[in-house]
């Protein structure tokens, strides 16, 4: 019996033949198409490639009229070709004419041919062009010749992806592949970000796409996809069984994929038609992501991805792809590129490369966002269709104050965007101008403006911003980027260098807040279905003291003879708040016993996160040494809206009434009983949320370093006693039209006040 794969597999040779022949690229386009529409027993082979401008262009053809080529266009959506390229999938037709789609062209003299096969060339899920061959007569094509014309498109895009057309495009004219591209999306981190592209879950290229032998192929892959499946086996009876929620669901979706008969016979089929394990890998993760993308139904979006991932995981088996490879040839300018990223996956980065980050989701108080703020780094969220629109190494440029992204931009927005760089660093020099200038407001009012840190690299900042002090070191980070637990003498020596280094400037130190999407890598909670409702910060400290007795000992060593201010976050009842002292009291008597010098003062206060607090103000304000406002958690909690998830948590306005009364009345309590009162969520580093928060009364507030110098120039023009009068009043009120926000802007446009 005649091999079906013997035809494909003797023309991808072909092929690979031709591609490797030193011929003009016109040359090698022509005996390309000739030798498919041969192989193929095909009357016509013609190959479209789609331009930047949305059309897709005659560039080869065999049977139609060879004056067509590079005249012959249709757009998107238009003839039976646009049809393929727009819904990213075939046609197989016996009767091209009698389909509603079908255009005749007259320069190709296509009208005697009947018969019609079409595939989508495609890359990563994006269309490149398109692929089809003609008969006269009416047939049927088969199933096996549809996928080996897939294939070939493959071999293609490959070729269309390395750039090897350039040379026959049109003077003037670009190819989609490198068609620039901008998204809005939400600005999350300000600054400009100039750079080239570096994905964070880097696609792996294929560069080997023909197999030499199919079986030993077949063997490759039935060995990958054999060791997959126990992996996920493995991933999923490592955990409690009685394990619900969504990671679970979605290694249940690994699973189901995994052993999903179609989707390896689909492989099989690709390798069977002359590709190597790998190539149909990526051919059928291509074909399924282009017939997805389209989908909206966020239910088969996530299932989507699932798949992505699986395809991906299996690409790395068969290539034995590392991501340390991928980091080697890092540029020196980089811009993240990513669909979503855990706040310890950004600090793998060097830093000192980063310039920008880009997210497809993500929201503002997501603490990825939070950790690339402190690193002053641009970033844009919600840039939906980013990643996989991006190439690796692409130019882009992010906007990180009015949220645009620009990917592989034209060379007058380059420009345009290198003077807006060079415009904010003249602004910034004269922030720094303002650094030594004290925080007072035009009326008079000394206003705290601290910085918020977490690494040692910020704390230079603390000079530079001019911060009176660290209103928030966020202890954790040096824990989620050890990839062991420190130990006391190294966490000791980290926070005495801290110290040293805020050269006499008060640094407020936060306990451990892990756990929810703060992950250690060395400390695996159990997977939770709220983990922001979980098992974290306080309560993970008080069922575990053994971790938090460690770094209190550290940190009551690191001040002897100094002032030690510690607060502890997410306390949800006083009675946490007297566990955590007792414990700290407990350390304080262990070290004295031992001889060790002690701090001079110790100061202990308690984050107010948790909305259970506000009934519980009175004891609080009275038992805190100080009381620091994060806002971030207190606004997700009042309005149960998730901070990670912008479809719900840009619903709410923390400048509502809702929000500014709850903060208001923490001011009040603070004030009556005399309990220091600071506030450290982001809401204190954009001016306009700043200047709220002097008129609602807090006299001292911590922000990212970047934010100091333009919150500072915000206050030297206000007038306190005015926005008070204003602001108060109008919490009572209950005008819908009239936002707070609004007023609040109205409020400083009229009094020349910069936000
Ligand atoms: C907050 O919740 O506002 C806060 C400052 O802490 P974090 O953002 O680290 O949770
Ligand atoms: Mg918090």
């Amino acid at each position: 019996m005649r091999d079906p794969s013997a035809g494909p597999r003797v023309l991808l040779r072909r092929l690979r033949e031709l591609m490797a022949e030193p011929l003009e690229p016109q040359d090698r386009l022509d005996r390309i198409v000739r030798q498919i529409a041969q192989n193929m027993v095909a009357e016509v082979c013609s190959f479209y490639v789609l331009r930047a401008d949305g059309v897709l262009e005659l560039y080869a053809t065999e049977g139609l009229n060879p004056g067509a080529v590079h005249l012959a266009q249709l757009k998107m959506g238009q003839g039976l070709v646009g049809t393929i390229a727009a819904g990213a999938s075939s046609l197989n037709l016996s009767d091209a004419q009698s389909h509603p789609a079908f255009t005749y062209l007259p320069e190709t003299g296509e009208e005697i041919y009947r018969s019609f096969l079409g595939v989508p060339i495609l890359r990563a899920g994006r269309t490149l062009g398109v692929l089809v061959i003609q008969n006269k007569a009416m047939r049927n094509y088969r199933e096996e010749e549809l996928e080996a014309l897939e294939t070939i498109a493959m071999v293609l895009a490959e070729m269309i992806a390395t750039g090897d057309l350039k040379k026959v495009t049109r003077p003037g004219l670009e190819l989609d592949l490198s068609r620039p591209v901008t998204i809005d999306g939400s600005a999350y981190s300000d600054g400009i970000g100039l750079g080239h592209a570096v994905l964070h879950e880097p696609r792996i290229v294929v560069t080997e796409l023909l197999n030499d032998d199919s079986d030993a192929e077949l063997a490759r892959l039935e060995d990958s996809i054999g060791s997959l499946r126990l992996s996920i086996d493995d991933m999923l009876s490592r955990r409690d069984m009685s394990m619900e929620g969504e990671h679970r669901a979605v290694l249940e979706a690994y699973r189901m994929f995994a052993h999903d008969r179609g989707w390896v016979r689909k492989l099989e089929e690709a390798i069977a038609n002359g590709l190597t394990a790998e190539a149909a890998v990526e051919k059928v993760q291509s074909d399924m992501r282009a017939r997805m993308i389209h989908m909206t139904d966020p239910y088969l979006r996530e299932r989507l991805h699932d798949f992505d991932d699986l395809a991906n995981r299996l690409l790395r088996q068969l290539t034995g792809f590392t991501a340390k490879a991928h980091h080697e040839d890092f540029p020196d300018s980089a811009i993240i590129v990513a669909r979503a990223m855990g706040a310890a996956d950004l600090l793998d980065y060097t830093r000192s490369k980063i310039r920008g980050l880009v997210l497809e989701e993500g929201s503002v108080t997501s603490h990825v966002v939070i950790v690339a703020r402190a690193m002053g780094i641009a970033v844009v969220g919600q840039a939906s269709g980013i990643a996989s629109l991006t190439e690796n190494g692409d130019p882009i440029i992010i906007d990180g104050d009015d949220g645009k992204v620009h990917l592989r931009p034209v060379a007058d927005l380059e420009r345009a965007y290198a003077e807006k760089v060079r415009f904010s660093a003249r602004r910034q020099e004269q922030y720094r101008a303002l650094r030594k200038v004290e925080p007072i407001s035009r009326d008079g009012v000394n206003i705290a403006l601290q910085m918020n840190a977490g690494l040692l690299v910020d704390l230079p900042q603390l000079k530079e911003s001019g911060a009176s002090g660290v209103g928030l070191f966020r202890t954790e980070l040096q824990f989620m980027i050890a990839s062991t637990m420190p130990k006391v003498d190294e966490q000791e020596r980290f926070y005495r260098n801290v110290i040293r280094q805020a050269e006499g400037k008060p640094v407020t130190f936060r306990a451990l807040d892990i756990g929810g999407d703060k992950v250690v890598p060395y400390f695996r909670a159990a997977n939770e279905e709220n983990p922001a409702l979980g098992w974290r910060a306080m309560r993970l400290a008080l069922d575990r003291p053994g971790i938090l007795r460690m770094q209190l000992r550290a940190l009551l060593r690191a001040t002897a003879g100094q002032q030690l201010k510690l607060m502890f976050p997410m306390v949800t009842e006083i009675s946490e708040f007297r566990q955590v002292r007792a414990l700290l009291n407990k350390e304080v008597g262990h070290l004295s016993r031992f001889g060790y010098d002690l701090p001079r003062k110790v100061e202990v206060g308690a984050m107010l996160e948790v909305p259970s607090l506000m009934w519980q103000l009175d004891e609080l304000m009275e038992e805190a040494d100080f009381v620091s406002v994060g806002s971030n958690d207190l606004f997700q909690f009042t309005m149960a809206a998730d901070r990670g998830n912008a479809r719900v948590s840009s619903r709410f306005d923390p400048l509502g009434r809702t929000f500014l009364r709850v903060l208001r009345q923490i001011v009040v309590a603070a004030d009556s009983w005399n309990t220091p009162l600071t506030l450290c969520g982001e809401l204190a580093g954009r001016s306009l949320s700043a200047m709220a928060l002097i008129g609602l009364g807090y006299r001292s507030i911590s922000m990212s370093p970047a934010a100091i110098g333009p919150v500072k120039s915000m206050l030297l023009a206000l007038d306190v006693k005015e926005l008070e009068d204003l602001l108060l009043p109008a919490l009572d009120e209950n005008d819908p039209q009239y936002t707070i926000r609004k007023l609040l802007a109205d409020f400083a446009d009229t009094n020349g006040i910069p936000l």
